[in-house]
């Protein structure tokens, strides 16, 4: 199913390739050698530059074939950055993602292992087809470099393109995808946004990752967020402010207080736990946020769940992790299931395929709203980010990609029922996987009864698990 890619050291042995794939014009059209290469002069120059510190050079191998070259010149220590270059050699693994596996691996290396801060390359402005591949490894154009080379007879300009470690980084640190095994004839994979690693991860730690960020980056002396005792928003929220020793408001509706592991950790994070009856939640928070600004601090608002442009950047970035993991195990997702409550984490799904271009069916299981309010407030979400980005997409694609399906709410928001349970109970039993009733395993029957219903057979199925393990020891007492 995966063919393996790998990079490893030039070596002496892969001169008569280099010298080959070289002299094939078919691969020479962009490159500046004086042609033709000799294998002799080769030799000369592996002798020279194989201990070298300032460059690395490798070779790609699919499968344990070399097929390729790839490299980084000019390593540059001091200013923490490096000149990129590839070129594949063989064509029957061109267009198969093989330079993209062999880049990202070699992105890892100059990112993780040698520590660097930029990667540049240059590409000849008529080279389209590898600018298509640096912009999907995430390489941005940074400016026209005019009649730069003299090749082939003329002068040629040249784009810059670069990446930073963080632009490249956060999408290195990737949940992890495992295969479940088959479902009604359909292979299963589950993306396990529950092992994030922080505070028992979930979809709500990938969101407030990015807050917290923006919090860091201003000078906001306190935070003030809302959801009930149940909340795993809440939950993550009161964990980060109190490793900041930042005090923590947290204003949540009467109707839904009761005790469970979420509000109990909460407290252990000494969180401010304001319950008002449901109708007086939004007055509360203004009242609160008015309240500190009055005794002169700097309160940073979250809206519940995550909600806003940065909880959809989250899962932007997610989407873009499972395209990553598709790329690299060559293989393609034909759905994606995953919870849907307030919308964010699909809002950002969707948009994540729709500047990606794809038209796999990313499949949001309601867990308490109906349609159309339901899906309504999903393409809000996706307004208001694709506007923010500046990004335009036909609204009739927009309404195509949003499917919110509410056929699996059962008996309502956090309602519990025996199919459930029973859900809960044999993903325990056969994954050693946790769900919880309000929202995964929820999700997860949704998922299993969509499929059997529309007579899904031989489709890559993705479910992702968007975490709320505190939520399963909740349900534990009752499996
Ligand atoms: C909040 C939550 C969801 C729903 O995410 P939204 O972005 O609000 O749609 C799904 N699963 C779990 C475990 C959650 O905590």
């Amino acid at each position: 199913m995966c063919e393996s890619i790998t990079i490893r050291k030039f070596e002496h042995k892969d001169i008569a390739n280099k010298v080959r794939w070289i002299n094939d014009p078919e691969n020479n059209r962009f490159l500046h050698y004086d042609l033709p290469l000799e294998y002799e002069k080769t030799c000369i120059w592996f002798e020279k530059n194989k201990d070298r510190t300032d460059r690395y050079d490798a070779v790609i191998e699919a499968d344990g074939q070399a097929v390729g070259l790839i490299g980084l010149l000019s390593i540059d220590h001091k200013n923490r950055k490096a000149e990129y270059y590839i070129s594949m050699g063989e064509p029957a693994y061109k267009g198969k993602g093989v330079a993209s596996a062999a880049s990202e691996l070699l992105l890892d290396y100059a990112f993780v292992t040698l520590g660097l801060e930029k990667v540049y390359l240059y590409t000849e402005t008529d080279n389209i087809a590898a600018q298509k591949l640096f912009r999907r490894l995430g390489f941005k154009e940074e400016g026209v470099l005019k009649k730069d080379l003299f090749s082939k007879g003329k002068f040629v300009d040249r784009f810059a393109y670069g990446i930073t470690r963080d632009e490249y980084l956060p999408l290195s640190e990737m949940t992890p995808i495992q295969c479940l095994g088959d479902l009604d004839g359909n292979p299963l994979f589950i993306k396990r946004e529950d092992l994030l690693p922080y505070s028992f991860g979930g979809n709500k730690a990938r969101k407030a990752q990015l807050f917290f960020a923006d919090i860091d980056k201003g000078n906001y002396d306190c935070v003030v967020t809302y959801g009930t005792s149940h909340s795993n928003h809440c939950r993550v929220i009161a964990n980060m402010a109190a490793a900041r020793k930042m005090p923590c408001c947290i204003i949540g509706p009467a109707e839904v207080s009761d005790q469970t592991f979420n509000s109990r950790f909460m407290e252990l994070f000494g969180a401010e736990i304001v319950s008002v009856p449901v109708e007086q939640v939004h007055d509360t928070i203004e009242n609160k946020l008015a309240e500190l600004k009055r005794a002169g601090r700097n309160p940073y608002f979250i809206a519940g769940g995550g909600h806003g442009n940065l909880g959809t950047q989250a899962y932007v970035n997610c989407y873009e992790e499972i395209c990553r993991y598709e790329r690299e195990n060559q293989l393609h997702f034909d759905y994606i299931f995953f919870a849907s409550g307030t919308g964010t984490t699909q809002a950002g799904l969707v948009c994540g395929q729709l500047m990606h271009g794809d038209d796999r069916n990313l499949v949001g299981i309601s867990i308490a709203r109906k349609n159309p309010r339901g899906r309504d407030v999903v393409i809000d979400s996706i307004h208001t980010y694709l506007t923010a980005k500046k990004c335009e997409v036909a609204e009739e694609r927009i309404q195509d990609r949003t499917i919110f399906v509410d056929d699996y709410i059962g008996d309502g928001y956090g309602i519990d029922n025996a199919d459930i349970e029973e859900t809960i109970k044999n993903a325990m039993i056969q994954y050693g996987i946790p769900l919880d009733s309000t929202y995964t395993g929820k999700a997860f029957l949704g998922m299993k009864r969509y499929i059997r219903e529309a007579g899904l057979k031989g489709k890559r199925v993705l479910f992702i698990h968007t975490g709320g393990t505190p939520l399963f020891f909740d349900d534990l007492g009752r499996l």
